[in-house]
Formats: structure tokens, sequence, C-alpha cells
């Protein structure tokens, strides 16, 4: 159906181009229903990485000076574009988020300088799937004047999201970590709030000026899809999900010495970081080969530091690289865990005999 659709959306003088252009607003479209949004609202941009660059570095932009609060534990996204902007003058606080790994909205508030102008705080942590109170923060940006971001990858799509409920002004989404396409992602602006935030793309001025390029129509197309998708499953799917982690995590436990890292409660239902006391995280991610794990951090084994999350939420170091990051998805079933806590109760064990016998 798409793969005949080589026009360019911005073409508004032909058929080809009103069709690619009808596609990628019927997305919009999905895309903003996802998340109690206008369509209007939302800005394509390539993924949540790009997404939280215009949110910080546009408003700075916008700015010049001045002071942002963020957390300790955002992505690297956040993170790095926080380093960047610190580097050109800007001031950063970033919180330090509590033992159950949630960001304090009484920290935020304390946090808020004169002359800050945007808070950014994750909804969800990547790492560890806790679930931040957004609405009580964006309450209070809203109170004392000052723009809320917030970098929602991890949780749009897997538990409800109002930008309106939750008192956001600007929110990070990437297509991936919905079940669409890599390389697509949308910042959600709002209207109302009036947000002066300049592009940091500048091109023929798409996207009412605020992210330059030709828009990537099938990208925008799956990712569309993909949150449709979410829309209708999402009830019966967390449901499912939250049994499958908790069906985990009831196995776990009972093997000694274990500990989860961040709130029981206060989280995403398809996510849990769980710490083994005695085992080395190397060692025993290494004898995981067939169970798709991973430890705190993605994809820099060559060194082995702790995550910087855990290390932000107190986990001692030790505790912090033995610890791996569980998830369960669309496509998990329950004899994949049952045959994944298996697998790792017996590792666990023969790791503290051998350390015993040593
Ligand atoms: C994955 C992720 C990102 C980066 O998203 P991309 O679309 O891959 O750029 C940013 N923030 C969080 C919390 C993420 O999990």
């Amino acid at each position: 159906m798409f793969d005949g659709d080589f026009g360019n959306p911005a073409s508004t003088s032909h058929v080809f181009g009103w069709e690619a252009e009808e596609h990628v607003e019927n997305a919009r479209v999905q895309l903003a229903q996802l998340i109690g949004a206008d369509p209007l609202e939302i800005v394509w941009t390539s993924g949540a990485t790009e997404s939280d660059n215009l949110a910080l570095k546009g408003l700075a932009e916008h700015y010049g000076s001045g002071h942002i609060v963020t957390s300790a534990y955002e992505h690297k996204a956040v993170l790095d574009t926080c380093d960047y902007l610190e580097k050109r003058g800007i001031r950063v606080t970033y919180i330090t988020p509590g033992a159950d790994g949630l960001v304090s909205p009484k920290h935020v508030e304390d946090a808020i300088e004169d002359d800050t102008f945007v808070v950014s705080v994750m909804h969800v942590n990547n790492e560890i799937g806790v679930l931040n109170d957004i609405a009580s923060i964006g309450r209070i940006c809203r109170d004392r004047n000052v723009f809320f971001h917030v970098d929602a990858a991890q949780s749009v799509g897997k538990v409800p999201v109002n930008v309106v409920d939750l008192n956001i002004d600007m929110l990070s989404i990437s297509g991936h970590k919905i079940y669409g396409p890599k390389g697509i992602g949308a910042l959600y602006v709002r209207r109302a709030a009036s947000i002066p935030l300049q592009a940091i793309i500048h091109g023929g001025g798409h996207e009412r000026g605020l992210r330059s390029g030709t828009l990537a129509t099938h990208q925008i197309v799956g990712i569309g899809a993909a949150a449709s998708v979410c829309e209708q499953e999402l009830e019966r799917e967390s449901e499912r999900l939250r049994n499958l982690r908790e069906r985990l995590w009831a196995h776990l436990r009972q093997i000694p010495d274990v500990h989860l890292n961040g709130s029981e409660d206060q989280r995403i239902p398809g996510l849990i970081n769980v710490g083994f006391g005695g085992v080395d995280g190397e060692t025993l991610l290494m004898a995981l080969n067939d169970v798709a794990v991973s430890s705190g951090s993605a994809c820099t084994s060559a060194t082995v530091e702790p995550s910087y999350v855990l290390r932000a939420i107190g986990v001692a170091d030790e505790l912090a690289s033995a610890s791996l990051r569980f998830t369960v998805g669309r496509f998990t079933t329950e004899e994949e865990v049952d045959f994944a806590v298996t697998r790792i109760a017996d590792v666990v064990h023969t790791l503290r005999d051998r350390r015993a016998t040593r």
C-alpha cells in the first residue's frame, strides 16, 4: 500500500505529495491520540534522542542563560545535552532520586530557582522501570511558571499517558520503544503554553519551523500504526505483562540474597532490575547466554562500570555490577519466563557454590 508512496509530503502542488501528506497527517492523529494531544502539537523527529535535544537546546537557545533542573539518572540524551549546555554557561541541578528510585516532587520544587526555565524529568527510567509522579512535578512547574519536559520513551504505549492530565509542556517519544520503526520519534509541544522553542535543525521550515528536513514518510506511517496498536492493546497487554513480571519476580525472590532495584509498585508492568548478592555480574551474564537479559547499562561490555542509574539510587557498586535488567514484552510467553527463572536460579546457585568452595 505504501511502497508506491514516493511523493514528498511537503510537495503540495501534485497528487503524489498530497497522498504522502495524508499518510503523515493520519499518523500524527494516531500518535496524538495515544497521548491525549492535538495533532498540531506533534513535531516529528528522528527519535527520542533528538526530541530531548530539541526540547532542552531549543529552550536554552532562546534564553541564552539561566538554570535547568533535571535528575541524575536521566537517559544520556538528556544528561549529555545538559553537559553540553553547562559548557555554554547554563547552570544545571541534577536531583538525586530516592532509594526507591523515584524523583521526589518536593526535591524538584526546592531545586527551582528564579531563573530556572525548564525542568526535565523522565517518566519511566529505562534501566529500572520505576514510574515517576509526573502529574505532581508538572503541577509544581506550572505553579512556578517553569516549562516542564518529560522523556517518555519508556512510558508511552506501556502505561496510560495523557499530556493534559500530567501537566506536561514537552514530551519525547521514540518509535522503536513502542514496537514501531527505528529512526523516528516525536516531540509533543504544548500549544497553549506558547513555548519559545528554537529549532536546532534549520532548513526548509518543515514542522512549523521547528524541525526542517523532508519527513521520513515511511517511518512516520510505521510509528502511527504502532501507536494505534498500543492504544488498542494497552489495557489488556499491561495486565498480561504485569502478570508475567510478577511471575518472574515471585520466582526470583525465592533465591536468597536477591534484591529488587527501585520501588516494587510504582513501576511499568514489563521491566524489573534485580541484584544478585555474592555473584560476579559479568560471570552471571555470560553464564546466562541463553536468556536475553542485560546488565544495567546497554552495551558498554568492554568496561564493567557499575550502572550510573543504580549508583544514583544508592545501590552499592558490588551489587550494582551484579544486577540484571529483565524485560517482558508483547512477544514474551509464560513458558519463556519459567525457563528463564529456572536457568537463573541454577546459574546463581552454581556460581555461589563455586565461590564458597574456592
Ligand atoms: C531509548 C531511549 C531514548 C532514546 O531514544 P531513541 O529513539 O533511540 O533516540 C531516550 N530516552 C529514554 C528514556 C530511552 O529509553
